[in-house]
């Protein structure tokens, strides 16, 4: 057995047991080992889908994940999460810019950037959201290599956000945004953490919500300083994010389950905001952006 990222042959188990097949409560038929590089770090599940373009082409993956892939309803569950995007990659660096989003399903975040932007670029493999952002007067692709034919070298700002931990090939996922990076640009790829606070309190039960057949990857640091290492990006950062607040975990501990963002009175916005902070200073929060620059 060798690391899926760095080859490394140092690999141990770091959970066995059932994840997650799409939606909350639905579990992938067999367990699942999900192994750990003691180089880099990463964690990874070996291929459980076998053809991943077809599957994110069609509508079968936001049906299975959300029961829904309809235009409306995408924007309605994903609409929340902009203004969490825009604290990773602050609001100043879009105007005038070409920027582009991979990954980006209806293009929810892009639709707050293109009043400023000078061209937005819109990189998605499902059919049913092309369409939606063609109408939008977007450059529309459904994969990075496509965009690469018009826009190698001419993108200013590139996002990616919870797409990374999906991808076959992480490595050549993050050349591929290098490749379309103008000199002096810029990129930020967001991926959920493994999250170990959660894990150390609440074991498989967290666990078989957290890894899931679709998550292919879970990336952290060492992870992204080999993959730059390898992409010849010299100029990068990770920066940890808290997510989840403490109602969060505290509805976890109590009920064994998702809460998403739980609120309780005892919790208040200053003891919250402290937990979110301490985890993103310890690095041990639920979030992690590889930020990284292309020289000049
Ligand atoms: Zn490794």
């Amino acid at each position: 057995m060798k690391c899926r990222l760095c080859g490394c042959e140092e690999v141990r188990i770091a959970y066995q047991g059932r994840i997650r097949d799409g939606r909350v409560g639905k579990y992938y038929k067999d367990a699942v080992p999900m192994y750990q590089c003691a180089r880099c770090g990463t964690v990874w599940h070996e291929d459980l889908k076998e053809d991943y373009a077809a599957f994110y082409g069609s509508e079968d993956y936001r049906q299975d994940l959300e029961g829904t892939s309809a235009i409306e309803d995408f924007y309605r569950m994903h609409d929340g999460e902009s203004l969490e995007k825009l604290r990773y990659t602050g609001t100043e660096i879009f105007r005038n810019q070409v920027t582009a989003d991979i990954g980006c399903g209806g293009g929810a975040f892009l639709d707050y950037v293109s009043t400023v932007a000078k061209r937005v670029v819109a990189v998605e493999p499902s059919r049913t959201y092309r369409r939606a952002m063609e109408e939008k007067g977007f450059a529309v692709f459904p994969y990075t290599e496509d965009a690469l034919k018009e826009y190698r070298g001419k993108v200013d700002v590139v996002v990616s956000f919870d797409v990374i931990e999906h991808v076959q090939d992480p490595l050549k996922f993050v050349a591929e945004i290098f490749q379309l990076l103008s000199g002096g640009g810029r990129a930020f790829v967001g991926t959920p953490t493994d999250a170990p606070v959660m894990r150390e309190l609440l074991g498989p039960d967290y666990e078989s919500f957290l890894f899931s057949t679709q998550h292919p990857w879970v990336l952290g640091k060492g992870s992204f300083r080999y993959i730059a290492e390898q992409c010849g990006i010299r100029e990068y950062r990770c920066r940890f994010y808290q997510r989840y607040g403490l109602g969060n975990l505290i509805y976890w501990l109590l009920k064994r389950a998702p809460g998403r963002h739980k609120e309780y009175d005892f919790i208040t916005k200053g003891l919250d905001a402290h937990w979110r902070a301490d985890l993103e200073t310890n690095e041990l929060s639920d979030y992690i952006v590889f930020e990284f620059t292309k020289e000049p």
